[in-house]
């Protein structure tokens, strides 16, 4: 399938560290995990009215489901898709519970110095495009992020990565948007995978054309098919 998807640009996310891009409605965003063992925080904005975001909760909503598969939408808190996930080469492992990691976060794990954060890389990433947000967001859409229900069904389990080298997602634009992206800092808690708990680049592509196309859905209604 790869072969066939074109791009306009590639932006590499270093590890640490964030990077925003802008999408027109109906190009998409390829995020590789190049290494295979990095989880990657994610946040998105409609682009002519920022105060208007990807939203967790929304979602949930929509989909009736934990977590995204291929064809979910991503809701905004005014209950518009703003993203939709098309393609998924990894065991679709990702996480929507988990808050971003934050200045405040590193500080309760111990950290006595300054400890770079997903939060921080979206304020940067948003700012290297010159927009200023109207406020933070914890709630990130983690991508290859593993989080375990348990059979208890409330509690939740950290876990490393379970992705290979160079499995991707694909999220397509259903309006003009900004795309943040945070290739996680955290080296404390072990969600990184290959148990080194070492923060690695991933690299986001800018597709234009050559993903695969998936109906849009609508809102789950009660009494309709699942
Ligand atoms: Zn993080």
């Amino acid at each position: 399938m790869s072969a066939e998807l074109q791009h306009r640009e590639v932006v590499t996310v270093p590890a640490r560290y964030g990077k925003a891009v802008r999408l027109n409605k109906g190009e998409a965003v390829q995020v590789i995990n190049l290494h295979g063992t990095q989880v990657v925080d994610c946040w998105a904005y409609n682009a002519s009215d920022v105060s208007e975001y990807m939203c967790m909760e929304a979602t949930r909503v929509w989909n009736q489901r934990l977590n995204p598969r291929v064809g979910d939408s991503f809701i905004t808190d005014q209950r518009h898709p703003i993203l939709t996930l098309v393609a998924d080469t990894s065991p679709g492992v990702h996480d929507t519970f988990m808050a971003a990691c934050d200045a405040r976060r590193y500080e309760l794990l111990g950290c006595t110095e300054p400890h770079r954060n997903c939060h921080d890389n979206l304020h940067e990433g948003m700012a290297e495009l010159g927009v200023m947000l109207p406020h933070g967001n914890l709630a990130s859409f983690n991508i290859f992020m593993n989080i375990q229900v348990q059979p208890d069904g409330i509690t939740l389990k950290t876990l490393p990565v379970v992705t290979k080298p160079g499995d991707y997602i694909i999220l397509r634009a259903e309006m003009d948007c900004y795309v943040a992206f945070s290739a996680c800092p955290q080296d404390i808690v072990s969600i990184q995978g290959q148990g080194d708990n070492t923060p690695r680049d991933v690299e986001v592509r800018i597709l234009t054309a050559g993903f695969p196309q998936v109906n849009l859905q609508g809102p789950w209604v009660p009494g309709n098919a699942a």
